[in-house]
This record gives structure tokens, sequence and C-alpha cells, in this order.
């Protein structure tokens, strides 16, 4: 009997019960492409780019080569989607972020509400990277309130737009070409959604600095001092903010399989280092109370990956309730309503944000649990970006709270299930 561990190529993968095996052959052929210019590309790097808060927009060409841009609108599974995004955060959480903030938030706004001229002029370049979107919804005093509380005013003047106030938070802030952005009629109070050249005079943004998650990413504070943004930029087909609702819904789920990625990484490096790591003339995997940190940490990962598989179904399955029909006034979101929620009375499409919400916050907690034994384990290297475990831990929480933080996610629930409201 021996104490040596199996080597690492023959030990199982982290998708234990085989979510992979029910991709069609051309899915999985896409995922192995995909896995490659992560090896390739992102790997190798990421780490540089993380310490350095440097985003890398060298690499936008060849990522764009991949034809990732919004797959289930492409034909693709919402299975595969979801691997797409766990997949990516596996390799480095910040091109994930990237590239669910450009596609699934931007390039799915101009989809869904854009004119057909403002696809026609847009949508095409932006699916193939030629130029970069953000989503600045968030303001400096506005987060978890925002619905009620939005701040930035948009005042119509002839054939163009004014608009003043400010966001927080905007990833590709500092370098996108143009940003969705959420303002609100004063006299009305009406959800209005804008394209905006980020170029535009009078738009200023900030980068926000010494950031301990996502540092790879630009996070930007923007200000808008009486910008004039034509009609033409007008997001045509937004009716109200449940609008917003509808694209959050979607990304929320996304940054729920980002929570399944930060696990997948989490077990491939913390089981690779209790596997080569001596101590007491034994590996680290040869000890119980370690073994049973990857168990739980495999747990984790395949019980949120089995959440969101089915929950990413769901949302393309047609259980949406279309827009507004079951949202009183969608504008007339109280204050206190949280990332997108309002007072809409119960319903199928409050149900299905309560769906989301579900996911993203149980496996957000789960990866919470799972990074912290995956940082235990690789002791002192733990706390070091050069072994990867602790830059896989800081942009845990950047999971943990953007997209709805945890507890607005659970509140939601709660409401949805009891019928009461603790969202206030
Ligand atoms: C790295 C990063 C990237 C981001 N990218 C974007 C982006 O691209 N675009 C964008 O628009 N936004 C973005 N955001 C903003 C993000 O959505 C907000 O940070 C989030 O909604 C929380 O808002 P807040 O930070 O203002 O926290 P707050 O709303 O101030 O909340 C602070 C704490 O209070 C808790 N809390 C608040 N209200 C309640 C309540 N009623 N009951 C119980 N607890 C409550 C929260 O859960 C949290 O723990 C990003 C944020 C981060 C950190």
């Amino acid at each position: 009997m021996t104490n040596s561990p199996a080597p690492l190529h023959q030990l199982p993968d982290a998708d234990f019960y085989g979510f992979e095996d029910l991709l069609s052959d051309t899915e999985k052929d896409k995922l192995a492409e995909l896995r490659r210019f992560l090896a390739e590309e992102v790997l190798p790097h990421a780490v540089d780019w993380w310490n350095e808060a440097r985003f890398p927009t060298d690499i936008l060409p060849k990522l764009a080569q991949l034809e990732l841009s919004t797959p289930v609108q492409q034909g693709y599974s919402p299975l595969f989607a979801g691997l797409v995004i766990a997949e990516m955060t596996r390799a480095d959480t910040s091109l994930a972020t990237f590239f669910m903030v450009h596609h699934d938030l931007f390039v799915e706004a101009l989809h869904a509400f854009g004119s057909p001229e403002q696809k026609a002029r847009l949508l095409d370049d932006a699916r193939a990277l030629r130029i970069t979107g953000a989503f600045a919804l968030t303001e400096p005093d506005h987060g978890s309130d925002v619905a009620g509380g939005m701040s930035t005013t948009a005042v119509r003047d002839g054939d163009t737009w004014v608009l003043n106030g400010a966001k927080r938070w905007i990833g590709n802030g500092t370098f996108c070409d143009y940003m969705v952005l959420w303002a609100r009629e004063p006299e009305t109070g009406r959800t209005r959604g804008f394209l905006l050249d980020a170029t535009l005079p009078g738009v200023t943004r900030t980068r926000i600095e010494n950031k301990t998650a996502l540092r790879t990413v630009q996070n930007a504070d923007i200000v808008l001092t009486d910008v004039r943004v034509p009609q033409a930029d007008l997001l045509a087909g937004v009716e109200s903010f449940d609008d917003t609702k509808q694209l959050l819904r979607g990304s929320r789920i996304m940054v729920g399989w980002q929570a399944v990625g930060a696990q997948l990484a989490t077990f491939d490096v913390a089981r690779a280092y209790a596997v080569e790591r001596t101590q007491f003339g034994q590996p680290l995997a040869a000890f119980q109370l370690v073994q049973q940190q990857l168990v739980q940490i495999l747990g984790n990962a395949v019980a949120s990956t089995g959440m969101l598989a089915r929950v990413t179904e769901l949302e393309h399955g047609g259980y949406a309730v279309p827009s507004g029909e079951d949202a009183a006034g969608g504008d007339a979101a109280p204050a206190g309503a949280a990332s997108g929620e309002d007072a809409a009375p119960a319903g199928g499409a409050r149900g299905d944000m309560a769906r989301a919400a579900l996911a993203k916050s149980y496996a957000s907690a789960k990866m919470r649990e799972s990074v912290a034994m995956g940082r235990s384990i690789l002791g002192g290297n733990g706390i070091v970006t050069d072994y990867r475990m602790a830059k896989i831990f800081a942009d845990a929480e950047a999971i943990y709270t953007y997209e709805g933080t945890y507890e607005i996610n659970t509140l939601i629930v709660g409401r949805d299930i009891t019928g009461v409201s603790a969202l206030r």
C-alpha cells in the first residue's frame, strides 16, 4: 500500500457528473477550441495582467475569432452558453467578466432593444469585438436600490437628450466605445436607455484604482455633465425599468456560472497542490482533513453546476413572461427596490427572477466556501498570486457582490416564497 497519489492526468476531471456529455459534438469541439485558446493565450498571462491591473486589449481579435458572442442566439444550447462562461472564469475571472459585460449586457441590450438602424450600425461590429461596450446602471449613491433611486437624468431637448449624473463601477468603462446607459426622465420618472458614445463631450471616465478583486477588469467612475445624446442613440425598444430587469436576469444567471467556474478553478489548483506538496513525509492529499475539503469543493461545484444548468434551460425555455406584463408600472419602483427589482405583484416574471436569484445566491455562497478551503489547502502560498489560488479567492468577492449582492438575491427569493417583501 502506498500513499503516493496517482499522476494528475489520470485523475477525474472536475466535471464529475459529466455535464459536458450533454453537449452536441459541435459544442464539445467548440468548448475544446475555447480551452485551447485559454490555455495558450490566457492562463500563462492572467496573473501578470491581474498584478499589473492591466486589461489585455491585444487578445480581443483572437477572442473574437472564437465567435462565441451570445451563443444561444447562434443556435447553441443554454448549457453550452453557461459552460463557456464557467470555462472562461476557470482560466481568468476577469476575462469572463469583460466578456459578460460586453456580450451578455451590451450586445444583448442592443439586440433586444435596439432599432433596426441601431442594430445595422453597431451589432456586427459589437459581436466581432471591433467595438467594445459597457453597461452603466449603478450609481455612486445607488447600488442595491438603483431601481427606485436612480438619479441620473435624461431631458429631451428637440432631437437630442441632455444627460446629467454619475455612474460607478462600470466594467470596461475606461476604454469602451459605447455604453448602454440608464437614466430617468425627471418629469415622468420613466427609465430610458441610451447607446452612449463614450467619447461625447461632457463624459468623464476615471479608472477605479486599488481594487483587491478583478484587477484586470477596468472599472470606471463615469460623470455626465450636460452630455447631448442624439435621439438616434436612444435605445428605441426600452419601455420601462422592467426592460433592465430582463437583461439582468440573464446576466445574473451567467454570474452564477462564474461561481461555477471559480469553483472548478479552485478544485484544479487545490487538488494539484495537495497531490504535489509534501508535509510530514506525505503528500497533503494523503491527509483525511485535506481530502474532506477537496471533496467538499467538488460537491459544491457539482451542485452549483446542476442548479445553473437547470435554471439556464428554464431561462431559455420560455418561462419568461413578456416584459411589463405582470409589473404594474415598472418605473414606479419604490426606493429600496433591488438591483433591477420593483414592487411588482406576484406573478411569472417575478418568479423567474427568483429562480435566477436563487441560483446566483446559492452558487456564490458555495463558491465563497470553496475558495476559502482552496486557499487554506495552499497554506501560505495561498496568499500570493503566483500560485493562482489567491487571485481566484480575491475575484470571488466580486462575483459575490455584483449582479445583485448575495443578500439582495436572497431577499428576492425570500419575497417570492413568502409573499412578503423584506426589501426596503
Ligand atoms: C467589480 C465590480 C464590477 C461591477 N460592474 C458593474 C457594471 O459593469 N455596471 C454596473 O452598473 N454596475 C456594476 N457593479 C455594481 C454592482 O452591481 C453593485 O456593487 C451591487 O449592485 C451592490 O451595490 P453597492 O456596491 O452600491 O452596495 P450597497 O447597495 O451599498 O450594499 C452594501 C451592503 O448592504 C447590503 N444591503 C443593501 N440593501 C440591503 C437590504 N435591503 N437588505 C439587506 N442587505 C442590504 C448589500 O447586500 C451589501 O452587503 C460592479 C461592482 C463590482 C464590485
